[in-house]
């Protein structure tokens, strides 16, 4: 497997490129609009060919790349069910989708967003918002359900292999990766926390809105594109 983490300071957004080493397709997961050029250039001089682009959610902190490395590539856009309307699959809790060799499982983990899913690719899985280092996604916004998040967190992603690496979506504190193990050990909101303390946790946040909630919600909805698409695309 062929495996690079990328950085977006500005939203502090990770994008994983991963590839097949024997035909060399590759996936894309959570990459942003403005580092598209960048993705590209590292992909082809990896000598991988993006075949897929994976959301993890509709973001609300920045605007998603996959309509336009869709329109550069023809990689088909994938993302959870009740997502993102463009995309070409939507999955749902136990599907898989194949990058060449690679076999990603689809795993609903909803509560940050009611469309989030995070991807399990063997020893690692890929937690998007649901599953943050040493921490999770808010619950305020989109659909979110601190409940619900409870459940992805503590009967789903913690049902996995502790050893599991665990990729996130963001880090806003210089960390890259985590663990099952080391979260179920150490998570704040969650570890040794009732479904009780964690709602109250999360209605006690008091964050400021995202600075792009309003377009990056509806553009994301579209793969990014800022205008919307005509109703029926
Ligand atoms: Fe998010």
């Amino acid at each position: 497997m062929i495996f690079r983490q990328l950085f977006d300071s500005e939203s502090s957004t990770y994008t994983y490129l991963i590839g097949d080493e024997a035909t060399r397709q590759a996936v894309l997961i959570d990459p942003v609009l403005e580092q598209a050029d960048r993705d590209l250039k590292l992909a082809a001089e990896l000598n991988l060919t993006l075949t897929h682009v994976f959301d993890t959610h509709v973001h609300a902190d920045h605007i998603t790349a996959s309509g336009v490395l869709r329109e550069r590539t023809r990689a088909t856009v994938v993302a959870g069910v009740g997502g993102a309307r463009c995309a070409n699959v939507q999955m749902r809790h136990g599907d898989e989708v194949r990058v060449g060799q690679l076999v990603f499982q689809v795993l609903a983990t909803p509560g940050h967003t009611d469309d989030s899913i995070s991807y399990l690719l063997d020893d690692r899985v890929f937690t998007g918002d649901a599953l943050l280092v040493r921490g999770n996604g808010r619950t305020d916004f989109q659909n979110g359900n601190a409940s619900q998040l409870y459940d992805s967190l503590t009967r789903v992603l913690f049902g996995l292999p502790d050893e599991t690496l665990v990729y996130p979506g963001h880090d806003y504190q210089g960390r890259t990766v985590t663990s099952i193990a080391e979260e179920k050990q150490h998570n704040p909101r969650v570890a040794g926390r009732s479904r009780e303390e964690f709602i109250h946790i999360m209605e006690n946040l008091n964050l400021p809105k995202p600075r792009k909630l309003d377009f990056a919600v509806p553009a994301n909805r579209a793969c990014g594109h800022t205008t919307p698409l005509p109703q029926g695309a």
